[in-house]
């Protein structure tokens, strides 16, 4: 049974969204525990200008270090912590840790870079969004301008109105804005426009197979032409090979993130990929 299953316990119960309520009960309260313990770890992975090859800024990406079953990915518990609401407190945790990070780097002599920092629409819809944000950056020191929010077409599209509203609260506290994963959910062109983002990040599934000649090629030259009709950055996530990297350089793609320049990493990584010289140009 799953229960049997020790250490994969957890991966389990989040992996099979039809779990039972009493596993599912199981794997909130040890979701609870992990906020309580402080199990949780924040990777950063770097984000490059595709011109000059300079990291610009990082994507921090939370990890779970299960007592047993740990590190689990956030594919195996974002879904249940977005369910029982308690990614509230995970994703203020995530970006106090990721604004108090990127000070530290800037205290430690490095180059100011953004900070990127994703949101799910629970903590999108939470109440305290805008002032936890605001203690955040005063508590830090971090300037509202190195501080951008990934988030999904899926998440505007719930509540369009609601969410232009609070993407133009954040836009006036000066915060960058980004559409993650660009071409998978179904924001409809006219809609876009009225977005107050910077930056659109084409999904890594078109990425996949940009190195040949597919339909995926179309795809990422259209989204890169939108991109720059709308006056918009356009990244690439997902970059392995470098024939995609080719592709997209001679595509006007602007910026490029994937493993074939970096994984997601701690801190001390990060901070030796900055003091190296550019790999991307
Ligand atoms: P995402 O924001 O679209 O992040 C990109 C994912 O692709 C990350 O997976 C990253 O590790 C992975 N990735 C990066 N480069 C490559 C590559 O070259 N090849 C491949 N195959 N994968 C690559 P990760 O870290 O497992 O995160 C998965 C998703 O979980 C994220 O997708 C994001 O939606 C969510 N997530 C992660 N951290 C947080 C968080 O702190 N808060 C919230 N709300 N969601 C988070
Ligand atoms: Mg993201
Ligand atoms: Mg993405
Ligand atoms: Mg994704």
């Amino acid at each position: 049974s799953a229960k049997a299953s020790g250490k994969n316990q957890c991966r389990f119960y989040a992996d099979s969204m039809n779990a039972n309520a009493e596993n599912k009960l199981a794997m909130v309260a040890s979701l609870r525990t992990a906020v309580e313990e402080q199990q949780f770890r924040v990777v950063y992975q770097p984000k490059f200008d595709i011109r000059t090859g300079a990291i610009f800024g990082v994507e921090a990406l939370v990890r779970w270090d299960h007592p047993t079953g740990g590190p689990i990915p956030p594919a195996d518990f974002i879904p249940l912590a977005e369910e029982c609401g308690i990614i509230v407190d995970i994703g203020r945790w995530v970006m106090r840790t990721a604004c108090a990070q990127s000070m530290a780097w800037q205290h430690a002599g490095l180059p100011p870079l953004v900070m990127s920092v994703n949101v799910s629409p629970r903590q999108f819809d939470d109440a305290d969004l805008l002032t936890d944000i605001a203690a955040t950056l005063l508590g830090t020191g971090l300037p509202a301008h190195l501080l951008e929010l990934e988030i999904t077409e899926s998440l505007i599209m719930r509540d369009l109105d609601g969410a232009v509203a609070t993407m133009r609260e954040l836009q006036h506290m000066g915060l960058l804005l980004s559409i993650d994963d660009f071409g998978t959910g179904y924001s409809s062109l006219s809609s876009l426009k009225s977005f107050p983002i910077t930056t659109l990040k084409i999904d890594q599934s078109f990425v996949r197979d940009l190195g040949a000649k597919t339909e995926d090629q179309a795809i990422a030259r259209a989204i890169i032409a939108l991109a720059h009709e709308l006056k918009l950055r356009v990244i690439a996530e997902g970059v392995e090979t470098h024939a995609q990297l080719d592709f997209l350089r001679a595509s006007g793609c602007d910026e490029v993130q994937g493993y074939l320049f970096g994984r997601p990493s701690a801190p001390d990584v990060i901070e030796a990929l900055l003091q190296a010289p550019a790999v991307a140009a």
